[in-house]
């Protein structure tokens, strides 16, 4: 982090600032231009309150030069994360197809599509049985109920479990799930992300509607920062001016997340379009420009889905789909 200094900025101040920036345990590399002094700030900035220090009488500006994420940032761990969910692994080239309806609704839905998916070739089963909606009249999920048919349709199909979490309340729930979901909606609940830090579980934390990519490493930094380093980070889709799709899929995020971080990035193809026609050709998209797994929302039925059914694929054209980014996947190793 650099702080240019104002001009006619007295000697005294300076030293005052510079003492000041030292008890943050931060050595000082000073600069005097014709012009202007220039901090150079050494150490752990990612403690040192930006606006703070921009806001004092003899700073002119201050600006980061390293990211003020850590641990999940791929300077500091060059190799990619590979995170294991029973026999899958997630990230370094290991690639991961989670599938499975927006919400559970019964036990024949889930444990019908469950064995429809695994049979085109996902790896994990997703389903929310907490749903995050926009309106407090829609369907809210099955709940605790819920968790119990995801594990059943685990018991069947042998397929790893992800769902979201939306309270922390709610973790003892999550005993047996294999991947805890936190959607985008909670992507900044601070607390929620602190205390998915204290457990094990791998987490896979959403893009929020309306964040960017360093908001999102921040946040996986919270969880990371707590000793949780099991992070899978997921480019949903974000709200533009665009009504023609549910959000705009932004896929450079792929690269730029991979750029920044070591953590595996997937994409969901499903909630960034909100069509079933477009999560196809976005699927293989995604694949091919780098991304380490999707999450795609399958219904047996989906005119009749609870929850998402426009973008909801059925299993035979989830099987197509699996199909397609098989041979994208050839086509780019
Ligand atoms: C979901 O995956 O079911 C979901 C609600 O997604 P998002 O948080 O990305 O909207
Ligand atoms: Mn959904």
């Amino acid at each position: 982090m650099i702080a240019v200094l104002k001009h006619g900025t007295t000697p005294e101040q300076t030293d005052h600032l510079i003492a000041w920036l030292k008890r943050m345990n931060l050595d000082v590399h000073i600069s005097h231009g014709a012009e202007v002094t220039i901090l150079g700030l050494i150490g752990d900035t990612s403690r040192v309150d930006m606006e703070l220090l921009g806001s004092l009488e003899i700073v002119e500006a201050v600006k980061r030069v390293s990211e003020p994420f850590k641990q999940a940032n791929r300077k500091f761990h060059p190799d990619d994360t590979v995170i294991e969910v029973g026999d899958v692994k997630i990230g370094g080239g290991n690639f991961v197809m989670m599938a499975g309806p927006c919400s559970v609704e019964s036990e024949e839905q889930i444990i019908e599509i469950a064995k429809a998916v695994k049979a085109s070739g996902a790896n994990i089963l997703r389903g929310g049985a907490f749903k995050p909606r926009t309106s407090p009249y829609a369907f809210q999920g099955m709940q605790g109920k819920g968790i119990e048919l995801l594990l059943k349709a685990k018991a069947e199909t042998g397929l790893p479990i992800v769902t979201e979490i939306m309270n922390i309340s709610t973790l003892d729930l999550f005993a047996d799930i294999d991947i805890i979901q936190v959607g985008a909606r909670n992507m900044q609940n601070f607390d929620l992300l602190k205390e998915l830090g204290k457990i094990n579980k791998p987490i896979l934390l959403k893009r929020g509607l309306a964040n960017t990519l360093q908001e999102l490493l921040m946040s996986a930094e919270y969880i990371m920062s707590e000793g949780n380093e099991n992070v899978i980070l997921c480019e949903r889709g974000i709200r533009t001016f665009e009504t023609a799709t549910r959000n705009t899929l932004d896929l450079s995020a792929v690269s730029v997340l991979h750029d920044l971080s070591h953590l595996p990035v997937i994409v969901d193809p499903s909630h960034a379009t909100g069509k079933a026609k477009l999560v196809p050709p976005m699927a293989a998209a995604a694949t091919a420009a780098g991304a380490d797994g999707l999450i795609i929302e399958v219904h047996n039925n989906p005119a009749c889905a609870l929850c998402d059914g426009a973008q909801s694929l059925t299993p035979a054209q989830f099987d197509e789909l699996s199909k397609r980014v098989a041979k994208v996947r050839e086509a780019i190793v």
